[in-house]
């Protein structure tokens, strides 16, 4: 269960945390979205891909995943000897949500000749059901290498399945799942505000909607976005993300102005996950100082699951050809 906040009024929490990492021997992992505050104090912030291959390669014993659930479980399944600790164990997704593990695996066995491309945005059952993960930021490159006859079922975010298959030329089958905060820009809101700045370009995740995507410069993960703004020319950029990205953005380019993309009130602070939002340094603290709450997965399910991120590492790593794809 989640560590429940104690009175921890003239604790300097920072210092604490400092402390409690080098005493547990722990990395602190945090994703894009989270706070700044937390950002700051992360060994590394990166995306799904990023953090995925830090958990796997960190030899610390312990990892703080200050990020959502699926994500401390993938460092959980990539590090099954590690104690992995979530601030909050309530910072659930609504992608992983829309996918229940028995409809999906429904869902395969009506369709027994398509592999399933899955995005990592989803439970640890549905990573077992599934033949090879992507995220956001190797999902084209693993696509690229599937043959163009196989057929596919992409979940559990139609938004970026949709993204690939008008990209890719793909008919891949779309679970409907959505991110409710990518789901939130406005169109209206967003060709208003870019009337406002018309040179600066618009760069998007391809968890948007197809009528924010369709009128992007450029469309990544988190990590592409970032790369983007530190390429492209120009001293202004829209973002249409989870906006706690732009705290990245304007360390690395203090001189830029970074402007997130509106909902449809007009206020882009409705684009900020619920979810992540649920992790706090209190929180963080009390992970690390009772070592909970602590991801914990079944050793066949775990071992079910790591096939399927094996392969995207392998897929996204370069080292796995056209012919290696699916279970036995
Ligand atoms: S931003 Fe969307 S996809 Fe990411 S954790 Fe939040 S709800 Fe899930």
């Amino acid at each position: 269960m989640t560590a429940q906040p104690t009175n921890l009024s003239g604790l300097d929490l920072r210092a604490e945390i400092d402390r409690l990492r080098k005493e547990r021997k722990a990395v602190i992992l945090a994703h894009y979205y989270q706070k700044p505050e937390i950002q700051d104090l992360a060994d590394f912030v990166g995306d799904s891909l990023e953090l995925s291959r830090k958990a796997a390669a960190t030899d610390a014993e312990v990892i703080a995943f200050c990020g959502v659930k699926f994500m401390a479980e993938t460092a959980k399944i990539l590090s099954p000897e590690k104690i992995v600790v979530l601030p909050d164990l309530d910072a659930g997704c609504s992608l992983e949500d829309s996918c229940p593990p028995d409809q999906f695996a429904a869902f395969r066995a009506q369709h027994p000749d398509h592999i399933a491309l899955t995005y990592i945005n989803c439970s640890t059952e549905v990573k077992a059901l599934s033949d090879v993960i992507v995220t956001s930021s190797s999902a084209e490159t693993i696509l690229a290498k599937i043959p163009p006859e196989q057929k596919i079922i992409f979940g559990p975010d139609r938004h970026l399945g949709g993204y690939l298959n008008r990209k890719f030329g793909r008919d891949m089958l779309l679970w409907p799942g959505v991110c409710i905060v990518h789901e939130a820009f406005s169109e209206t809101e967003l060709l208003k505000l870019k009337a406002q700045h018309p040179d600066a370009p618009i760069a998007a995740h391809p968890e948007c909607p197809a009528h924010i995507v369709d009128h992007a410069d450029y469309v990544g993960s988190t990590s592409g976005i970032l790369n983007y703004a530190k390429a492209t020319d120009g001293d202004t950029l829209i973002v249409a993300t989870e906006p706690h990205i732009i705290h990245q953005m304007e360390l690395a380019m203090p001189g830029k102005t970074f402007i997130g993309a509106p909902g449809a009130d007009g206020n882009c602070n409705c684009n900020i996950c619920p979810y992540m939002a649920l992790n706090t340094l209190e929180k963080l603290y009390l992970a690390l100082r009772d070592l909970t709450p602590r991801i914990e997965i079944e050793e066949g399910l775990r071992l079910e699951a790591k096939k399927s991120l094996d392969a995207m590492l392998a897929m996204a790593s370069g080292t796995v050809g056209q012919g290696d794809l699916g279970r036995p």
